[in-house]
């Protein structure tokens, strides 16, 4: 299947440690994945494997294959800058560039050749409302990304990674840093942005991913002990 997004025997070396172990798994399409366990057992490791992040990390070694659209990623001939197309990740912590709203958005699509003002100006409004932004920011659009509060800021950093329409969207921890408000309206944009994309969420909070996923994947030390639909997992005892 063309479509097809699953990881087979993938593991991550960190050196000599070994911090995923073998871990096999698939990813329906439109639906959120939410990945869960203790501090350390290599949620976020496994996550930057999806994306090829962990290429910059120093000393970071891929065992396996992560297959995405026909593509094993992990061939290092891969295309690097067109799979980040096909791949949203937003961080823990907002991490807007220090630019204005309007450029947080545009960044993206013209650093792969979109120039057209119009169409850029079209994008940056789908973006913003996609993200519930837009009627809080529309008259301020020239504004620093950095002057808006720690939960818009995120919810820009969303709406900056689906600018290149990218088909799956991760996040690591994406309202953990954030008030209970604005941790509710991120749990809600996810329920509106999976009928659109695949997502896998990193998330140290039970009740979040009871609420917001489909599928759960308990990790342990570096394995994946369960992964079954969200219902399933906290209905059974
Ligand atoms: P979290 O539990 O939220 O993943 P950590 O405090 O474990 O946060 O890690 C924060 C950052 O430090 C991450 O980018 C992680 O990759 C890095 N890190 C974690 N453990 C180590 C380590 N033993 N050596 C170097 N970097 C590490
Ligand atoms: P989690 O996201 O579940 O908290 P991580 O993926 O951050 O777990 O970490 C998994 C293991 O890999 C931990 O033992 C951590 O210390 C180690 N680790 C993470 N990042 C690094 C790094 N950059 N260098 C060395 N070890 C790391």
């Amino acid at each position: 299947n063309e479509q097809a997004f699953y990881t087979k025997d993938l593991s991550v070396y960190y050196g000599e440690k070994q911090a995923v172990k073998k871990i096999s798994m698939d990813f329906p399409d439109r639906q959120v994945v939410a990945l869960i366990g203790p501090s350390g057992c290599g949620k976020s490791t496994f996550l930057r494997s999806l994306n090829r992040m962990n290429d910059l990390i120093a000393g970071c070694r891929i065992e396996g294959e992560v297959w995405i659209g026909g593509q094993n990623i992990c061939d290092p001939a891969t295309d690097v800058v067109s799979l980040r197309q096909k791949i949203g990740m937003v961080w823990q912590r907002p991490n807007p560039f220090h630019k204005s709203i309007y450029e947080n958005i545009a960044f993206g699509p013209r650093y792969h050749g979109i120039r057209g003002r119009k169409e850029l100006d079209r994008i940056v409004e789908d973006c913003l409302r996609k993200t519930a932004l837009w009627d809080e920011v529309k008259d301020r659009l020239d504004q620093s990304g950095l002057a808006l509060s720690g939960g818009q800021q995120q919810r820009l950093c969303i709406a900056r990674s689906l600018a290149v329409k990218p088909r799956i969207l991760l996040m690591d921890e994406p309202a953990s840093a954030l008030d209970p408000v604005s941790t509710a309206k991120i749990e809600e944009l996810i329920g509106e942005l999976k009928k659109e994309y695949s997502i896998v969420i990193v998330t140290h909070n039970m009740q979040q991913a009871a609420r917001i996923s489909d599928r759960t994947a308990f990790f342990f030390l570096g394995d994946l002990v369960e992964y079954d639909d969200t219902q399933k997992m906290f209905t059974n005892p």
